[in-house]
């Protein structure tokens, strides 16, 4: 039977959103001296803004064909870019068999054949990377800027790329704060963003540079993880569909339960309901209290 110090624990840690699957989780929570976090939609409140968009031809075609696409993607990206086109009026292109490639971007099929949206790695996949490494076609000041950015091409072909941006969470610094006091040793970031992004969002949250750990597929998420836990326990937090291996492969997996998405919570062994870090900094204290009066 579970030990009443581990129930009540439990109802203690529900009562402020932190909603465990088992005494199991809590137990192992105690013990986790490493705590790893996605950034988009994590660490950050995953609400990004289209900053610019760049491409040679018409910006509205451009914004409404990249809406067509993204209006079968659940990603935070795909919502700032189904805003930008309802506030410019324009009614998304009509696009068939869309597909999600995790990690990556969007795969599907307009008017005009094969159109696809995504980053570096998705460009490449679709045989349209000499085209964005092409002189002009990507300015330095795009490329270098610490924003996301999301390539579009037909095919082979690169059409133009739109930035975006995102904030830490207010309450991401005082959470990680809390989780540092309360004894957590190694806060790392492990994100599918480019490293320009990681690295100013990391800055601004003081996470040593050595653990922040950009453009990872999803895959490479679960290898950082499974990694770390050779050097002792570890929680992963994260929110999105490209987390949800990770969020399985760590010691405790916890997912962002407000704004994340149902692969995620299904993965977890923790959600956190209030998608603040600082009850998980209480939940992590509360656990190392209660291993102690059972021990
Ligand atoms: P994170 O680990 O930060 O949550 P993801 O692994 O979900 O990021 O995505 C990594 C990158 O892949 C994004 O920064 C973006 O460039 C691209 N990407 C992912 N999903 C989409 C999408 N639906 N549309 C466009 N680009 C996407
Ligand atoms: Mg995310």
């Amino acid at each position: 039977s579970v030990p009443a110090a581990i129930l009540s624990a439990l109802a203690v840690s529900a009562r402020g959103g932190v909603l465990f699957k088992g005494g199991a989780a809590l137990e192992t929570l105690a013990s986790v001296s490493t705590f790893a976090f996605d950034k988009t939609g994590t660490l950050t409140t995953g609400r990004q803004e289209l900053v610019e968009i760049h491409c040679a031809g018409d910006e509205n075609d451009f914004l409404a064909r990249l809406a067509g696409l993204e209006a079968h993607s659940e990603h935070p990206i795909a919502e700032a870019i189904r805003r930008a086109a309802e506030a410019r009026g324009l009614s998304p292109v009509t696009v068939r068999e869309a597909r999600a490639v995790p990690g990556e971007g969007m795969v599907g099929v307009d008017e005009a054949g094969v159109l696809w949206a995504g980053n570096a790695r998705l460009a490449a996949r679709m045989g349209a990377k000499a085209e964005v490494d092409a002189a002009q076609a990507l300015p330095e000041a795009v490329q270098e800027a610490p924003r996301t950015l999301v390539l579009l091409g037909r095919g082979a072909h690169y059409i133009g790329s739109a930035t975006f941006e995102d904030q830490a969470r207010s309450s991401t610094p005082y959470g990680l704060a809390a989780l540092r006091a309360g004894g957590v040793q190694h806060i790392a970031m492990l994100t599918g963003d480019r490293r320009a992004v990681a690295e100013r969002v990391g800055a601004e949250l003081h996470i040593a540079p050595k653990a922040i750990h950009a453009d990872l597929r999803p895959e490479d998420k679960v290898a950082l993880v499974a990694d770390m836990a050779g050097k002792g326990r570890v929680a992963f937090v994260g929110d999105g569909v490209n987390d949800a291996a990770a969020l399985a492969r760590a010691d405790v997996g916890i997912a962002m339960g407000a704004a994340g998405s149902e692969v995620a919570l299904q993965a977890a062994d923790v959600a956190l309901l209030s998608d603040d870090i600082a009850r998980l900094a209480e939940a992590h204290r509360l656990a190392k209290r209660t291993a102690t009066i059972i021990r």
